[in-house]
This record gives C-alpha cells, sequence and structure tokens, in this order.
C-alpha cells in the first residue's frame, strides 16, 4: 500500500455520493450533540468573552427549568442529571481556560471554547473508574448547550475561517447539519445515511461536497488523519499519498471547466431549442439560501422546507420567529412566488422526543403531526399568512394520503384565513394551494386531489421510498433505493396525467429534479415546473437549453415502454451525457 505524506498507508473507502464536488482537509471526528465551530480570528477579545459569559448565563437558566419542570413531573432523583450539568457549568477550571485560551489565541469564543472541552471529554472518556467516565457525556451534553447559545448570539463576522476541516461522523442529523459552520467545512462525509436522507441534502444546497454511508470509516480514521472527499464517485481517501492528491488536482480541473461552461448559460432564457419554456425553482431552507436563487437565476422558490428553522434552533419556534423567517424569504424573494411547505418533521427530521419513534418515516409526521396538533399548525400557518403581505406565496401540505385529510389541511387553513382577516391581515394576492404526492396511495387518486388544488409537487424523495419499500436514510438497503425501476416511472406518469387532465400544474421538488439524469425526462414527460437546490440549476438549465422539446418527448416515450432498469439507465444516462459533451 502506498504511504500518504504523514506516513500513514493510504485507505480508500467506497460510499454513497451524497452532493457533487471534491474536497481535502484535516479530519474533524464530529461528537454526537456537539455542534462544529469554525476558527476566526476576532478583533474585540472583551466582546467575545462577554458573549462567553451571556451564554453561560443563558445555559445556566435553560438547565434550571429544564430541572424544575422535572422534578415536577418526576421528582427529584430524576432531576439529578441536572444538577451534574449544573456543576460543569460552574467549573472556574474550565472557564478559565477558555477565557486564557481567548486571549492567547486571539480565535473566536466558539473555537476555544470547542477545543478546551473536548481536551476535558477525552480526559474523562480515559478514565478507569465509570462513575468519572460518565462525566464525558456531562461535559458533551453542555457544551452543546453553550454552543447552540452562542450560535445564536453570534456577532456578524468578516473573513474566513483559519482552519476548514472535513467532517466525519457516524451519521449527522439534519439538525447538526443545519448548524454546521458552512463557512468552515471543506465536505463531509458519514457512515450511515442515504443520498436522499436530510443531511445529504442539505450538503447539496450548502454546496460541500458529501459522501454518505461509508462502512468502516469511524473505524479507519484517526483524529490527524487527512481526508479527500469525492462527492462525484462517492470515493473516500484517508491520508492520500502526493500520487493521488496529483490525480485529483487533474480531476478537479475538468469538474470546474465542466462548471464553467455550465455556467455561462446562467442568465439564458429558460426554453428548449426549439422554444418551448420550461420553469427552474429553487429548494430552499431558509433565507441564507435566497442569494443562491438570484444568483442561478431560479424562476422562484418551489419548496421552501420551512422546518429547517425549526431543526435549526433545535426548538419550536414562536410564530413571531416564524413570520420573521418567513418575511425575510419573501422580502428577498423580491415579487418571485414563495412555495411555502408546511412543517414535515418526523422521518430523520427530529425534533425532541415528538417525533422519537420506532419507524418514524411511517409514522407521526408531516402533516398528520400537524393536523394532530393545531397548537403547533395554527402558529405556522399565521407566521405564513402573514409574511404572505409581502409578496406572492404558494402553501403546500407534505404527507398528503387521502381526500379526507387534504381537506380537513385546507379546512383547517381557512379557519386560520378567516381569523387573520378579522384582525386585518390579508395576504397580497390569491394563495395557490398544493398537494405533495409522495405516498402511493395519493397517487392511486390523483384524480380527486387535484379537484381541490392548484398544483401537485411531486416529492420524488419519499415517493420512491414509500414506493418501493426502502428506507431512504438506510445506507443497507440503498442499492435497492432505485428510481429507475419501471413502477417507479409509470406512477409519475399517472401523476403528471392526472394533473394535464384536471388543468392542474404539476411539479417535481425531489431531489430527482435536480438531476440531470432525470430533469430531461420529466420534462420529456410534460412536467410544469422542476424545483431543485439552486446549485443544481446551471447544469439541469444547459442540458434543457440544448435539447428540443421533441427529443425530450422521445427520450420520455422510449423510456416509458421499458421493462428493465439497467435499460432505462442507460437510456437517461447516454442523453445527458450527450448533452453535457456538447460544446
Ligand atoms: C421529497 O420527499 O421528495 C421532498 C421534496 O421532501 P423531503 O425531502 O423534505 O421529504
Ligand atoms: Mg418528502
Amino acid at each position: 500500500m502506498q504511504q500518504a505524506e504523514n506516513s500513514r498507508p493510504e485507505i480508500r473507502l467506497k460510499g454513497i455520493a451524497a452532493a457533487p464536488g471534491v474536497g481535502r482537509g484535516p479530519v474533524y471526528l464530529l461528537q454526537k450533540g456537539v455542534p462544529l465551530a469554525s476558527c476566526v480570528k476576532v478583533g474585540d477579545l472583551d466582546a467575545e468573552i462577554r458573549r462567553f459569559e451571556e451564554a453561560l448565563i443563558a445555559t445556566r437558566h435553560e438547565i434550571t427549568h429544564l430541572r424544575d419542570k422535572v422534578v415536577g413531573e418526576l421528582g427529584e432523583s430524576e432531576a439529578a442529571i441536572f444538577d451534574a450539568h449544573l456543576l460543569v457549568l460552574e467549573d472556574v477550571a474550565l472557564v478559565d481556560e477558555v477565557i486564557k485560551q481567548v486571549r492567547a489565541t486571539g480565535f473566536n469564543i466558539e473555537f476555544c471554547f470547542q477545543e478546551v472541552s473536548q481536551r476535558y471529554i477525552d480526559i474523562f472518556e480515559k478514565m478507569e473508574d465509570d462513575f468519572l467516565r460518565e462525566r464525558a457525556s456531562d461535559i458533551r451534553d453542555v457544551t452543546s448547550r453553550v454552543m447552540n447559545q452562542l450560535v445564536g448570539i453570534s456577532p456578524e463576522r468578516v473573513g474566513t475561517p483559519l482552519r476548514k476541516p472535513v467532517v466525519a461522523a457516524k451519521d449527522l442529523t439534519p439538525s447538526e447539519t443545519a448548524t454546521l459552520p458552512t463557512d468552515g467545512v471543506i465536505a463531509f462525509v458519514t457512515e450511515e445515511g442515504g443520498r436522499t436522507g436530510h443531511s445529504a441534502i442539505m450538503a447539496r444546497s450548502l454546496e460541500i461536497p458529501a459522501v454518505v454511508g461509508v462502512r468502516g470509516l469511524l473505524d479507519a480514521v484517526n483524529e490527524d488523519d487527512v481526508i479527500l472527499v469525492d462527492g462525484e464517485l462517492g470515493l473516500v481517501v484517508i491520508n492520500p499519498t502526493a500520487q493521488t492528491i496529483e490525480s485529483y488536482q487533474a480531476k478537479e480541473v475538468t469538474i470546474q471547466n465542466r462548471r464553467d461552461r455550465v455556467m455561462k448559460e446562467i442568465g439564458l432564457p429558460d426554453c428548449t431549442l426549439d422554444g418551448v419554456s420550461f420553469s427552474l425553482q429553487a429548494n430552499i431552507g431558509g433565507p441564507e439560501d435566497m442569494e443562491d436563487m438570484s444568483l442561478y437565476h431560479a424562476h422562484s422558490v418551489g419548496l421552501y422546507r420551512t422546518e429547517n428553522l425549526f431543526l435549526r434552533l433545535d426548538a419550536w419556534p414562536t410564530e413571531e420567529e416564524q413570520y420573521e423567517e418567513y418575511a425575510a424569504v419573501v422580502k428577498q424573494a423580491h415579487g418571485k412566488l414563495v412555495t411555502f411547505r408546511t412543517l414535515d418533521l418526523g422521518g430523520d427530521k427530529r425534533l425532541g422526543d415528538l417525533t422519537d419513534e420506532a419507524n418514524p418515516f411511517m409514522g407521526y409526521r408531516a402533516i398528520r403531526l400537524c393536523l394532530d396538533r393545531p397548537d403547533i399548525f395554527r402558529p405556522q400557518l399565521r407566521a405564513i399568512l402573514r409574511a404572505a403581505q409581502l409578496g406572492p406565496a404558494a402553501i403546500m401540505f407534505p404527507m398528503i394520503s387521502s381526500l379526507e385529510e387534504l381537506r380537513k389541511a385546507k379546512q383547517f387553513l381557512r379557519g386560520v384565513a378567516t381569523e387573520l382577516a378579522s384582525e386585518g391581515v390579508t395576504p397580497k394576492g390569491v394563495i395557490r394551494l398544493g398537494a405533495m404526492i409522495e405516498i402511493p396511495a395519493a397517487v392511486a387518486v390523483a384524480e380527486e386531489l387535484a379537484q381541490e388544488v392548484d398544483f401537485f409537487s411531486v416529492g420524488t424523495n419519499d415517493l420512491v421510498q414509500y414506493l418501493l419499500a426502502v428506507d431512504r436514510g438506510n445506507q443497507r438497503v440503498a442499492t435497492l433505493y432505485e428510481p429507475a425501476h419501471p413502477g417507479f416511472i409509470r406512477t409519475i406518469d399517472k401523476i403528471f396525467s392526472s394533473a394535464k387532465k384536471n388543468n392542474v400544474v404539476s411539479a417535481v421538488c425531489g431531489e430527482l429534479a435536480g438531476d440531470s439524469l432525470w430533469a430531461p425526462l420529466f420534462v420529456g414527460m410534460g412536467v410544469d415546473e422542476l424545483s431543485m437546490s439552486p446549485g443544481s440549476i446551471p447544469e439541469v438549465r444547459f442540458i434543457l437549453r440544448h435539447s428540443t422539446h421533441a427529443e425530450l418527448k422521445s427520450l420520455a416515450e422510449s423510456v416509458l415502454k421499458m421493462t428493465e432498469t439497467a435499460q432505462i439507465k442507460n437510456r437517461m444516462n447516454e442523453f445527458s451525457q450527450t448533452k453535457l459533451k456538447l460544446r
């Protein structure tokens, strides 16, 4: 085996390509529950230390509040854990060491605090004594709480982080991904997860290369290793040799050239060679994605994953907090339509123990949770409708499985709209209403659902998993998660034709919409709108702009006749490769 630069042997591991691009950097092994801080130089060290003190006070309040709640509900002995956490928080040695480090290095408080805490965690984890060893998890828990407080009171910072790591973890939950300092991470790699898991989706939207589902990753990697992540091939190289690095430099040039070529057409009209227009929209998770929406000339926001705010806060935001976030998005859309998807918590998007269940993708999720919890649904709808005073908006409900469920959701929405109207709040223009089609039963009753809405938006990520009975986040069955199954293609055809027949707009907002293999097929099959991570727009636009509508239709007709996955994949591959090779 070849030797890497740091004299450890190079190790290659295969995983699932989750977000394109290549990244290389020192590894950062992410501990469960502790957000990662980037390292930046700061000017005002006193202000930095004040922020730390504020965060410690806020965390103390948070833990004391939790403690009192548990004492009230379960008794003193169950609340003892929080006393241990308060002791960590009051550990003068730890606090002093953090302050000293800020003064000595001039680095930001998040970074220094995390480094010192990690040192303490490492020391306790190595202790013989069971009791002392368990203190490591207390420190980890408290560190995570303080870090979350610091994120909430972080000042505006300019400048790039000094050390950019490749984050390696067993798995990243969507809430962990949502709190990664995106300006400070080169790439990420996880042992578990699938291509359409929400962490992978976030990586694509952040344009960070990622590989997921890498078996044996954590056994193979050490703290001071360097990792190269190839998000195109789904390959992870631990301690790459000089030779590997060199060959990747050439690959990076090829990727960059391809990107430059598609970026040249970024502002050109969205229409095929024979003049048929198409609509490319953006999937966003919050105001932070709106810059990309304009940068890549998205027609509108086709999917706003509103639960991202909840995941970022790791708490239930108030109506006011939601309103502020939604209003910021609508304002930054500058008159373009924003499609709010109502709360889709559950599945792999967990919040507290409400969504903690044995079979979460089949459980208490999305519209089911919302219809059962008016105290959660009502403030969200109020916040959306209030934000809709500022610009055009659409609302769509996730995980609709039946006509009754859709009608219930609509009725609830009407109730909230009436309540707001009596307060003098009326949206600007008519709200377009849609149902996400992502459960096979909804496809079966698509004709009836179409009578109730203005548009369908196909959630292919979930539709594939429910249709094929393959968990979208389970790496062990990842090869069975195969959208090129003829059954899936016929299902899509049924959805589009039901929409067309009933004059309802059809859209796709799952990950396949931004996939250069799939987008041409969907357009050929008659979809009206495609919504994707903004970074995927240039390549999809390029392929569609270099195709005639007749070609796209004939691609769809041929694929619809095919009965085998391999045939289907070959045909789609050949089509998009030919288009991408165009000069
Ligand atoms: C989908 O299921 O395709 C979708 C867009 O929703 P999410 O990925 O958030 O479940
Ligand atoms: Mg979905």
